[in-house]
């Protein structure tokens, strides 16, 4: 897209209209939109580009981040920054005065998920992007999970910056982008040629910027459908177990949360077992969060909200789209009761479910 040939000419036009595209879904400029190659590198640079432009050196952020800002926040500390780790409530719920208190001086930005990739649970950003900006400090917001399933509206809320990676909505994996708000200061994370107007070095994934625009399109004209017909679809399922299976807790604020996800501990069940499980019906979901399965920890995310270990290693994330059904869920409701009873014959009950 860079090259002055017919060719380059041709793809440029793609990328803009994905520009577009995106810029549409969020509420933003097209100007304002820089693709990176997913949610990791944007959530990166927007930590990196805070403390570079304002040459502070204080991160204020939650124990409930996604590692690509959890990692990268640790490697910082590791540089000679700061980092605020804000706990949750046992709902996943911060705490804004102790947020507002943690701001100081020395404080580069303020980071934030709109929701919560285990739990689903919505943060007020909102009022974080108003408290950031009463401080003078910046504000950035990893809305990975939330594209199609609420409103994303960055005039609305305020934020400076905001990351979104594309197979969150059905657009090909290995591409994303970070939202800077106009005349915000912002430099090069990676590092290279000019292209992303010198903001991005490096040639552009044209075939996945191309796919991210259409699916930023499509997420918005389903908008609605994710929030009614999915919600009701994850309703159901929450309903089911509850009364199917006994000793199974919904963990997070059902109060404030993502229309298509729930997170449910089977106490004295091994999610990794369970996962497997479901597997074998072609039910597939996640034990913990999905990008460190694998990991023997319980999740952090859990782990924050108070569950004991126990109770997190028992945890399952069901996420829907609109790519389920009413019979996807009645399948699992004829299958789970049984494998979770088996499970639980096998594996003795040790220890109860941590409120
Ligand atoms: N942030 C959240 C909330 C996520 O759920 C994910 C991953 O799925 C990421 C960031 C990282 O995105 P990516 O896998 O595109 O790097």
């Amino acid at each position: 897209p860079s090259s002055a040939y017919r060719f380059g000419k041709q793809v440029s036009v793609a990328v803009a209209k994905a520009r577009e595209q995106v810029a549409a879904l969020i509420g933003a400029d097209p100007k304002e939109v820089f693709f990176s190659s997913c949610g990791t590198e944007s959530d990166n640079t927007a930590l990196w580009t805070a403390l570079q432009t304002t040459g502070k050196k204080h991160i204020v952020t939650t124990s409930v981040e996604h590692s690509a800002i959890i990692k990268q926040g640790a490697y910082l500390e590791t540089q000679g920054c700061r980092v605020t780790w804000l706990g949750v409530d046992g709902k996943g719920r911060l705490d804004l005065k102790q947020l507002e208190d943690a701001i100081h001086d020395d404080t580069a930005i303020v980071s934030v998920m709109t929701a919560n990739n285990e739990t689903g649970v919505i943060f007020p950003i909102k009022e974080i992007a108003e408290i950031s900006r009463r401080k003078g400090v910046l504000f950035h917001t990893d809305a990975v999970q939330t594209p199609g399933k609420i409103v994303l509206d960055v005039r609305k809320t305020g934020v400076d910056f905001l990351s979104l990676s594309g197979h969150k909505l059905h657009a090909p994996k290995g591409v994303g982008i970070l939202y800077v708000k106009r005349r915000t200061k912002h430099l090069p994370f990676v590092i290279g040629g000019g292209q992303e107007r010198g903001k991005r070095g490096g040639t552009e994934n044209v075939a996945s910027i191309v796919g991210l625009g259409q699916a930023a399109q499509l997420s918005l004209e389903h908008l609605k459908e994710e929030q009614g017909r999915v919600r009701g679809l994850r309703d159901k399922l929450e309903k089911g177990i509850v009364s199917s299976i006994a000793n199974v807790t919904i963990n997070g604020d059902t109060e404030s949360r993502l229309p298509n996800t729930t997170n449910i501990s089977f106490n004295g069940v091994e999610s990794e077992a369970l996962l497997l499980k479901l597997d074998q019906y072609n039910i597939c979901v996640s034990a913990g969060s999905a990008c460190t399965t694998g990991a023997l920890e319980p999740s952090h995310v859990l782990t924050a909200m108070g569950l004991s270990a126990d109770a997190a290693h028992s945890a399952i994330r069901f996420s829907l789209s609109r790519y389920n059904s009413d019979r996807d869920i009645e399948k699992t409701l004829e299958v789970l009761p049984t494998i979770v009873n088996q499970l639980r014959a096998s594996a003795p009950v040790k220890s109860e479910v941590a409120a």
